[in-house]
């Protein structure tokens, strides 16, 4: 099985349906973010307004990010104490910015890095 967006590999208990597509899980957090990655206008805005837009909490997760290089969604939850719910928010927002991306493991886990940090 695999992403029908970003062909991901993808396990069972991985899989997202949105659509009557199947995505990963970013793919899926991309597809249910009110923002819509393919309007330029928003992702430039996004991306021009960064000092303004940052609240409190996405400020927090990008300093934890600089910090800490890479960082697993669980251990991001942790030491930022927000719950999963604010945190899926916050990334896909920061996702929008392009402040932040999920990248893979060697071990197939996930994490979430500053979008300028190169693999
Ligand atoms: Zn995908």
């Amino acid at each position: 099985m695999q992403c029908q967006k970003c062909h991901a590999p993808l396990g069972a208990d991985e899989a997202f349906e949105f659509a009557g597509r199947t995505l990963c899980e970013d793919c899926y957090m991309d597809a249910l973010s009110p923002t819509r990655v393919c309007d330029p206008w928003a992702v430039y805005l996004g991306s021009r307004q960064v000092e303004q837009i940052l609240s409190p909490a996405q400020e927090k997760i990008m300093g934890l990010l600089r910090q800490h290089k890479a960082l697993a969604p669980e251990d991001l939850r942790r030491l930022s104490g927000l719950t999963a719910k604010e945190l899926e928010r916050e990334i896909a927002a920061l996702r929008h910015m392009e402040l932040l991306r999920a990248a893979q493991t060697p071990d197939g886990g996930k994490v979430l890095k500053q979008f300028g940090d190169r693999d």
